[in-house]
């Protein structure tokens, strides 16, 4: 029977050194639980990093048996390996430039060379436990190379790949040394999906100038293969984020915020520590509403959640300087004896927690410069049970081509934003609702398992058109 392979940079699995032996932990993330019925099915597999440095050959065997029993399999790298690949290569020179940071980009050779040799690394390591009619789906910007590699080894697998973070224009691409090695990893899968269609147009563009290779209703023409790119905005689990905000233990929480806040409206906002979630700026915006407006002084207070993340590399520190800074001054300018402007919080949170912080804000900032597709706005809805609430989106995440009834802003636009927040804090109940239906009616439906399903369905179809093309 043909198995189906998952390939992604790191497995869903948490895997901690105490001082006697090694514990693992399934990691809860919304993909982890889309491709759940897929890896776990028969025979299947999903290949990563299991996020652990092995300290010999039987600690390699032994992980390699527990994590089999789950239907996973590890491709071990090494620090140097993950400090060129992983923090180099991918998060240092693919991540600003697809975010369109591409001052923050590093051109370093040695970079590349251990991003292909990582690549090349994983090719062997699932073709180790694919055949020549398999079907592997390869996930986001740290393996944009794998497909090509797997294509060269087996001509006629089924193989897809999914890009987790925007594509940026042709202006962005062309900037990097490597580009049409990229293109043409990437373009060695039969399906090439993204979350929205401007991504996707942005592809179709480079590939065109770059490469020369025409396409037409989003189908490429390549020298051997025609691949097919379409568009796939990526949903959460909307039930677990909708029972959890109604859980008793998310209600005991809310009830013990509220005590502690008194009847302090809140804003929230939740991100990963990143250059591209636009945090500074949105402080600078609930500042400016205050100085705009202070009659909400008091009344109102903005609670930050910032989950540590990247904290090696250099512009990460600096950020997170920054961010402290500006909480600092904010604080010390308006707060009372009484009233915090802003609650901060440099951890992250157990899904109960972040659920009962979603069910108490009144108003959600998700503003950030930069998003492939941005979870928290959807997670946001999802938990609004009750439809009060008002979610305020950047136009430049993917989730804004789909919640139309947020209230889209531009976030550097920090008036525009102080403006949003005072619109959100007096909107009329009626309409946070008819907003929030709307919303909740589409999240509901493109879930997770939505998304994965078509996601498989159109690559059958792919494989199945070129079959009968050729
Ligand atoms: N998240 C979490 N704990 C926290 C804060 C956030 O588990 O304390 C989760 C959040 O629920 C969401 C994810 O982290 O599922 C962030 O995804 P998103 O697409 O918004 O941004 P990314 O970090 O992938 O750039």
């Amino acid at each position: 029977m043909p198995r189906t392979v998952i390939v992604s940079n790191r497995l869903p699995i948490k895997i901690q050194r105490t001082e006697e032996n090694l514990t693992f932990q399934p990691s809860e993330g919304g993909l982890a639980t889309g491709l759940g019925s897929i890896y776990r099915a028969d025979g299947n597999v999903w290949v990563g990093w299991p996020g652990l440095y092995v300290q010999d050959e039987s600690e390699e065997e032994y992980v390699r048996e527990q994590l089999a029993e789950d239907s996973m399999a590890p491709v071990f790298l090494t620090e140097a390996e993950i400090r060129d690949y992983y923090e180099g290569f991918s998060n240092g020179t693919l991540w600003p430039t697809f975010h369109y940071f591409a001052q923050l980009a590093l051109y370093d050779d040695a970079l590349w060379q251990a991003y292909k040799a990582v690549n090349e690394k994983f090719c062997q390591a699932v073709l180790a436990r694919t055949g020549p009619d398999d079907t592997i789906w390869v996930h986001d910007y740290q393996l944009l190379l794998l497909p090509e590699m797997l294509r060269q080894a087996r001509p006629n697998a089924t193989i897809g790949f999914f890009l987790h973070i925007p594509f940026p224009s042709y202006e962005l691409i062309r900037v990097l040394p490597w580009r049409d090695e990229l293109l043409r990893g990437m373009l060695g899968a039969d399906l090439i999906g993204f979350h929205t269609f401007g991504y996707m147009r942005h592809f179709l563009s480079a590939v065109s100038q770059l490469l020369g290779l025409p396409s037409q209703n989003g189908q490429v023409e390549t020298p051997t293969r025609t691949v097919l790119v379409d568009a796939f905005p990526m949903g959460i689990d909307y039930g677990r984020y909708a029972d959890a905000a109604v859980s008793e233990q998310a209600l005991a929480h809310v009830q013990e915020y509220r005590e502690a806040l008194r009847d302090v409206r809140v804003i929230l906002s939740i991100d990963r520590l990143d250059y591209t979630k636009g945090i500074a700026q949105r402080l600078r915006a609930f500042e400016l509403l205050l100085q705009r407006y202070p009659e909400w002084r008091g009344q109102v207070s903005l609670l930050m959640v910032v989950v540590p993340s990247r904290d090696q590399v250099a512009q990460y520190a600096s950020l997170k300087e920054e961010i402290d800074e500006l909480v600092g001054r904010i604080n010390a300018q308006y707060r009372t004896i009484s009233w915090n402007p802003v609650h901060y919080f440099y951890r992250s949170f157990p899904l109960e927690e972040l659920a009962a912080l979603y069910r108490l804000a009144e108003v959600a900032m998700v503003t950030p410069m930069r998003d492939g597709m941005n979870l928290v706005a959807k997670e946001f809805v999802a938990s609004k049970t009750d439809q009060r609430g008002v979610l305020i989106l950047s136009e430049r995440a993917g989730a804004a081509r789909e919640l139309s009834d947020a209230l889209i802003i531009n976030p550097t636009d920090t008036g525009q934003l102080a403006e949003a927040l005072h619109e959100a804090l007096v909107m009329p109940e009626d309409e946070q609702i008819t907003r929030m239906a709307n919303m909740q009616t589409l999240v509901r439906q493109y879930d997770i398992f939505a998304w994965t399903k078509l996601f498989m369905d159109r690559l059958a179809y792919a494989k199945g058109q070129q079959l009968t093309l050729a």
